[in-house]
């Protein structure tokens, strides 16, 4: 195992974006588990795209050699982070193009808020993007007396409904076409008041709201899923068009990336752009897919402005098992297979990860302490290894971080006891016969009294067996 630091590791800081939740884990998804609608909405939408999802992932019949090259791609990556990113600098640098480096959420709303200021624009239209909800730019623009505008329909739908994504490739996943109809009537300026909840209806209301944005905005915001660091060049992949014209119209541009989304090569690239479309939309191919290298004189945008965010990645990177984490090319995948998620949605996760990828990322960029109940959000059943396009160990992850989570004394006094007790054979052996004496208690299935109730609260209490594993070996 490489050991790669960048600088003291530091977790991001709390008050500012979203990744720490108001309330645990158990409590908002006790809320969720009782909205009939929500769980509606969020089932239908993940076994839809389930099964697209899989209808074209079965047509290439290497999937499981381009996974393993995508999880070799990425473990090298990270071995090399530094390096890398010092590479894509100075390529981005040579293309016209400003690299800022921001440690934290802090410094990257300052660093962009400055750039817009500078620019001297009132407005940025925005192409969707995790690391800017991660970070709550939008909050600190406006803070700052800048309007920003969503440009991708499902984050527009969350802007003007005041609400919060809960999936990270279908933010308005959580609401059905009656209530974005209510939604566009109740907020959108001069929008048809005989408008349908079709879809072609709403997707049109939406272009109209958004092409005089478009057209009058001279500064735009965008994510990247990919920054190549022999070239310099970004990528942003997307379904719309959106965000092809937030990135070839405005004068100036500004993309806020999470480090890890550098990659070596092309030759790398290629490998990613073939996995992501089949394991997020069910598609073949995305149908945007725009590239730039800087800036290029008479085309596009002409100040290029890169923001490599940390916020927490280094502290991550730092932990040899927990920095899988940071091979995610935020496909979804692992959302759309979860049980959890399935019934919760994703508002329930608090942070702007939600689902499996969210139970190991957003307590190891906070610090476990801050997200101590997401570890815990997942039955381990493993149907997200499964469905990662980059291989990584979900699973493993979360079992890592609930050994780092901080646990009620009561528990931590309970297994401290049980170790004792099996480590000495006398005590062990006493112990199972007096299980066995529970069953005189009657039928199973009522759970364990206080305190050691909360245990069997959701879970089987087995019946102890009639005979032990000693009595039958000294029987023969
Ligand atoms: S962890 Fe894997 S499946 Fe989940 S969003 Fe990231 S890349 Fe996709």
């Amino acid at each position: 195992m490489t050991e790669t630091f960048l600088g003291m590791p530091a977790t991001a800081p709390p008050g500012v974006g979203h990744l720490r939740g108001d309330e645990p884990f158990p409590v908002a998804a006790r809320r969720a588990l009782g909205d009939a609608q929500l769980r509606r909405n969020v089932g239908h939408a993940t076994s839809t795209i389930r099964a697209r999802s899989a209808a074209v992932i079965g047509e290439v019949p290497d999937w499981p050699q381009l996974r393993a090259a995508a999880r070799a791609i990425k473990t090298d990556t990270m071995a090399r982070l530094p390096e890398l990113l010092e590479q894509l600098e100075a390529a981005v640098g040579r293309a016209g193009g400003t690299v800022h480096w921001a440690a934290d959420a802090v410094e990257a709303n300052r660093i962009v808020t400055d750039l817009v200021r500078a620019a001297g624009a009132d407005r940025v239209m925005k192409v969707k993007s995790m690391a800017t909800q991660e970070i709550g730019l939008n909050e600190a623009l406006e803070a700052a007396g800048i309007e920003p505008v969503e440009t991708d329909l499902a984050e527009l739908i969350v802007q003007l409904g005041d609400d919060r994504p809960s999936h990270i490739l279908v933010p308005a996943i959580h609401r059905n076409r009656a209530e974005i109809r209510e939604i566009f009537l109740r907020t959108m300026p001069g929008v048809d008041p005989a408008l349908t909840d079709e879809p072609a209806a709403l997707a049109a209301a939406a272009r109209r709201h958004l092409r005089e944005t478009f057209l009058s905005t001279r500064v735009a915001v965008s994510g990247a899923n990919f920054a190549v660091a022999e070239t310099g060049t970004l990528a942003v992949v997307e379904s719309e068009g959106n965000g092809r014209m937030c990135l070839t119209l405005p004068e100036t541009l500004i993309t806020v990336m999470g480090i890890e989304k550098v990659v070596p090569t092309w030759r790398d690239l290629e490998v990613f752009l073939q996995l992501l479309p089949r394991a997020s939309t069910g598609e073949r191919m995305n149908p945007y897919t725009s590239m730039w290298t800087g800036v290029t004189p008479g085309d596009g945008p002409q100040a290029f402005h890169l923001v490599l965010l940390d916020n927490g990645r280094s502290a991550v990177l730092a932990d040899p098992v927990g920095r899988e984490a940071l091979h995610c090319i935020r496909c979804s995948a692992c959302l759309n297979v979860c049980p959890v998620y399935e019934r919760t949605g994703g508002h329930a996760y608090g942070s702007v990860y939600p689902g499996p990828i969210g139970a190991v990322l957003s307590p190891q960029l906070t610090g476990v302490a801050d997200n101590a109940s997401l570890p815990y959000a997942s039955s381990l059943c493993g149907a997200c290894y499964d469905a990662c396009p980059v291989m990584i160990d979900i699973p493993s992850i979360l079992v890592h971080l609930r050994g780092q989570a901080p646990h009620p004394r009561g528990e931590a006094a309970a297994m401290a006891a049980a170790a004792y007790t099996m480590d000495h054979p006398a005590l062990y052996a006493a112990a199972q016969r007096g299980a066995k004496l529970s069953r005189l208690a009657g039928p199973r299935g009522r759970g364990l009294p206080p305190p050691l109730s909360g245990w069997t609260a959701s879970r089987d209490l087995p019946e102890p067996p009639p005979q032990t594993f000693r009595q039958w070996w000294a029987d023969r």
